[in-house]
């Protein structure tokens, strides 16, 4: 496996004499600005041959990830996302699997904040199975997106699926990736070039490495701006619609120093079952939950039947916060 060192290099140093040593050695490299810091990455490893008094911190990172990684980056990303903090104490983002609705707009948005939502979500590009499905709002989904935020001041997340509507997205605080297009990475580049925060879901059959490595891709064009986002992965298992990786949630708080959101409702599958994937998800350390509620569930054009109302919203958010204070004991 390719061992990758990565060089932390100290405020406001100069790197041109680094970057010399670099440039006469045989390694490959790239330069990267992430959280204020200036970054040298070179591989393949050769030993401690490279020295510099500009460099802050030096580690060897192997594996597929290395960005994403807590080897290089001890402490925990926080990910500003239009004034709401993640990765400080947990944050609920909840909405419509796909806006398909456009009368009382307003007032279910202020239902969600209300019920405990601190982010608005809403798909208006939706990534359905079938061809023949509802296919989302499209840019019409995101006006109406844009009210629920204009009646809250709630930020919004919504999911792109091709960077040709990148223009569309100007008021959207928050970019989604999809389970679908995790590892399309043109997408991730150029999503990540646009500077905003990024939630990326995990493909629903990546690996726990691949995953990581998909955060890389976005950290890779100088946005460190990434939340990580478990949402039930594919497994033999068939009576949940996919299998929740709780197992994983625990293990990216251990070994990425990013932000980590749960997504119980597409792992459920069945409302019944969101509340306690939430609840779970919190007890192994996420730091966000993206949760799908909708006015009228049974009337919902996507994802209809894993859906939760106001209602289900604010007992979650309450048990959330008794899963918490018993963590904290
Ligand atoms: C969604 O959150 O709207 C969605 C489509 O989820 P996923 O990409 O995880 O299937
Ligand atoms: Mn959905």
């Amino acid at each position: 496996m390719v061992k990758y060192r990565l060089f932390v290099l100290k405020d406001g140093a100069d790197p041109s004499q680094l970057m010399e040593k670099i440039n006469a050695s045989s390694l490959s490299s790239r330069k990267l600005e992430l959280y204020s810091k200036t970054l040298f990455l070179t591989w393949p490893d050769l030993g401690p041959a490279i020295q510099d008094a500009s460099v802050e911190t030096e580690s060897v990172v192997d594996g597929d990830f290395i960005l994403s990684s807590r080897e290089w980056k001890k402490d925990n990303t926080i990910v500003p996302v239009d004034g709401v903090e993640i990765g400080r104490g947990l944050v609920v983002a909840a909405g419509p699997c796909s806006v398909d609705f456009d009368q009382d707009v307003e007032d279910f948005a202020k239902g969600l904040k209300n019920s405990g939502a601190h982010i608005i979500r809403g798909g208006a590009f939706k990534p359905r199975t079938s061809p023949f499905s509802f296919q989302g709002k499209g840019a019409a989904g995101l006006e109406i997106m844009k009210r629920m935020k204009d009646a809250t001041g709630l930020p919004i997340v919504s999911e792109i699926l091709s960077s040709d509507d990148l223009g569309n997205f100007d008021s959207v605080d928050l970019m989604q990736i999809g389970s679908r297009n995790a590892q399309n990475f043109q997408l991730l580049r150029k999503v990540a070039a646009t500077g905003k925060p990024v939630l990326l879901k995990r493909g629903m059959g990546n690996t726990y490495s691949e995953w990581m490595a998909t955060a890389d891709y976005v950290m890779g064009e100088n946005n460190g701006s990434v939340i990580l986002c478990e949402r039930g992965i594919r497994t033999f298992e068939n009576s949940t619609r996919f299998t929740l990786d709780l197992g994983s949630i625990a293990k990216a708080k251990r070994e990425s120093h990013l932000p980590i959101c749960a997504d119980p409702s597409h792992a459920a599958g069945t409302r019944e079952l969101v509340i306690p994937l939430a609840l779970s998800s919190v007890a192994a350390g996420c730091d966000m939950l993206l949760v799908e509620v909708h006015p009228d569930p049974n009337k919902a054009l996507s994802d209809g039947k894993q859906q939760i109302t106001l209602e289900d919203l604010k007992t979650l958010t309450e048990q959330v916060k008794r899963i918490q204070d018993a963590i904290r004991g």
